[in-house]
């Protein structure tokens, strides 16, 4: 096609789409603020072994194994040993929390009840009218806080699953089928996710031109550039681009959260695992834990166990607490003794997810309005990232795809 395009950003999403487009032959400049590509997603090495600064790992999927063929980067499959995943639920580490009742209740609401949405109800209110109480708190809490940074009483599920119709016309499998690609589970790579970014900027560097360092000019000078304008900056960045365009109040919230990487000799759980998620008021203030070593080889040296808690910022209730005391407390409480750790590694993200409430899903409608009025005036301008269609590195490659 041989079209001029100008990304925004040179985090994951970026880099996404500058690989799809130099598949179409298209002409790509990238231009990245930081001195590095990549945005949040890095593996440092450290003496005991791999500390991942954000993603740990990846959907697979036949699209992702066709672009990892291209970059030439092998996949690193789980352990199988490490399918294992617990809740934690009412002071105990459980497989299934829930009654077989409640788990026929929930095979039920998936196969045969229709999702309507309601712009009123929180996620957690919703959820519990879609699948009781029990489904709600024992599971579907820990799964969704653990992954989206936050509580469900903070978020919407219209803003979570924006690509579902939620009119009251499908049922959540219809919904699940529509994803084209299956999913065949997590993978990683020999050293880490910082291995992605680097296969992918070695498999760009030649074919687009990339300017890292780079101090973006105002919106409205952006705005004249000749050729297609992609953005794929985060949400905090955003919002500052955006400038007076947007109202004070129109901004969508953002999370913080804290990610602590713990090498200690002693193991969590007796049995290997992928991780624990927590409920909410269960006494543990994480809201989950991966085991890497015992998911992907090579995460930890010398016999050490590596662990990364997740913490929403509020987990922090007294000024003098420390993390590391934090997730010792925590800690204990599962495995009901203390134990001092080899070394922690603590990565702060502030204001790294969007919320996913009701505001993102109003901000998302405002950012489809100015598109379509840019495209109208002749300007191809479009806005990708994890606070449009989803926050997983899968999304994120689907949707810079399917443009
Ligand atoms: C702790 C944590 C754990 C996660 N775990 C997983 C996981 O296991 N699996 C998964 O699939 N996803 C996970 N995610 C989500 C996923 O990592 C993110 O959604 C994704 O990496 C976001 O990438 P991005 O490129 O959109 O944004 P970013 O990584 O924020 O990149 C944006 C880039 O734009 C640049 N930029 C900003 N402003 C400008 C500007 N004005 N001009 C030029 N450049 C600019 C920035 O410097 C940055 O490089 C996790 C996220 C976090 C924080």
């Amino acid at each position: 096609m041989n079209e001029k395009i100008h990304i925004i950003g040179g985090g994951i999403t970026g880099l996404f789409l500058a690989y799809h487009h130099t598949k179409r032959g298209d002409s790509v400049t990238l231009y990245e603020q930081s001195e590095k590509l990549g945005g949040v997603i890095g593996t440092k090495t450290v003496e005991e072994g791999l500390v991942e600064l954000a993603a740990n790992g990846v959907l697979f999927t036949d699209q992702i194994k066709l672009m990892l063929d291209d970059i030439g980067l092998t996949p690193l499959f789980p352990n199988k040993a490490a399918k294992r995943r617990y809740f934690w639920v009412r002071g105990k580490l459980s497989r299934l929390p829930i009654s077989i009742l409640a788990g026929l209740k929930l095979v039920y609401t998936i196969g045969f009840k229709k999702i309507k949405f309601n712009d009123t109800q929180n996620f957690e209110s919703w959820a519990s009218q879609m699948f009781g109480i029990s489904v709600t708190k024992n599971i579907i809490e820990p799964a969704i806080g653990g992954v989206y940074g936050t509580r469900l009483d903070a978020l919407q599920a219209e803003s979570i699953f924006s690509n579902w119709d939620g009119s009251g016309k499908n049922t959540i499998l219809q919904e699940i089928k529509k994803k084209k690609g299956k999913s065949l589970g997590t993978v990683s790579f020999p050293q880490g996710m910082g291995d992605l970014v680097s296969h992918l900027v070695r498999y760009l560097e030649p074919k687009i031109e990339i300017k890292t360092n780079y101090q973006l000019q105002t919106l409205d000078e952006i705005l004249k550039w000749k050729g297609k304008i992609r953005f794929c900056i985060s949400l905090k960045s955003l919002i500052s681009v955006l400038g007076n365009r947007i109202q004070e109040n129109e901004q969508p919230n953002l999370l913080s959260i804290r990610t602590i990487t713990r090498f200690g000799t002693s193991h969590l759980t007796k049995k290997t695992c992928f991780g624990v998620l927590f409920a909410k008021n269960e006494g543990i203030r994480a809201l989950g834990v991966l085991s890497n070593s015992d998911i992907f080889p090579g995460r930890a040296k010398h016999g050490l166990h590596s662990e990364t808690w997740i913490y929403p910022e509020s987990a922090k209730q007294l000024e003098n607490e420390t993390w590391e005391s934090i997730l010792e407390k925590d800690r204990e409480h599962i495995t009901n003794k203390a134990d001092s750790p080899k070394a922690v590694y603590i990565t702060s993200w502030n204001a790294v997810f969007p919320a996913y409430d009701r505001k993102l899903y109003e901000f998302n409608r405002f950012i489809d309005v100015l598109e379509s009025d840019w495209i109208s005036k002749g300007i191809d301008i479009r806005f990708f990232g994890n606070y449009r269609k989803g926050i997983g590195l899968r999304s994120l490659f689907e949707s810079t795809g399917s443009e």
